[in-house]
């Protein structure tokens, strides 16, 4: 397989598409997970959403959103966020804890170093999907989410500031 693309110095930016939302992550992702779950392919209207997760304290948006309030077969909550004009999906908190904040990869302004290191709900993934190797796959939703954090930690570990 190709080398994975090294992970640029932050900040990062990002936005939906009419421009209406612009955000800016200060820190390093903490992690850099696929999810193919039934709601995440709903909701994206992809086969799967790539979401980094990271500090909610090196995140900032700006612009007029709109939520939807998901709630999982566990009783979880989620905050997604939408912007108001084009409805492009931004990120999300979990209402259980907002210290961490998950945005869908693909409204980075430069998503080309995105590359996942774990993929979650694997028993839903679309026949052509491609997992590296070095990618951890977890069937269903991870009961402690530190493992994608790890996972990440494992394969870009000290390059990371
Ligand atoms: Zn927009
Ligand atoms: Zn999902």
């Amino acid at each position: 397989m190709t080398q994975r693309p090294q992970i640029p110095p932050p900040p990062y930016s990002g936005g939906c598409l009419c421009g209406a939302v612009r955000y800016a992550m200060k820190g390093r992702p903490l992690a850099v997970n696929a999810c193919h779950c039934t709601d995440c392919k709903k909701t994206a209207g992809a086969t799967n959403v790539i979401m980094l997760i990271a500090d909610s304290a090196a995140f900032s948006a700006t612009g007029e959103t709109h939520s939807f309030r998901k709630r999982a077969d566990s009783g979880r909550e989620l905050d997604i966020k939408r912007c108001a004009v084009c409805g492009t999906r931004l990120f999300h908190h979990n209402m259980a804890s907002s210290a961490l904040v998950f945005i869908a990869a693909g409204t980075l302004d430069d998503s080309t170093w995105v590359v996942p290191t774990s993929h979650i709900w694997i028993e839903r993934a679309s026949p052509g999907v491609v997992m590296r190797d070095d990618a951890i796959q977890v069937a269903g939703q991870p009961a402690d989410r530190k493992i994608l954090m790890d996972a990440f930690t494992k394969v870009y570990g000290e390059q990371l500031p």
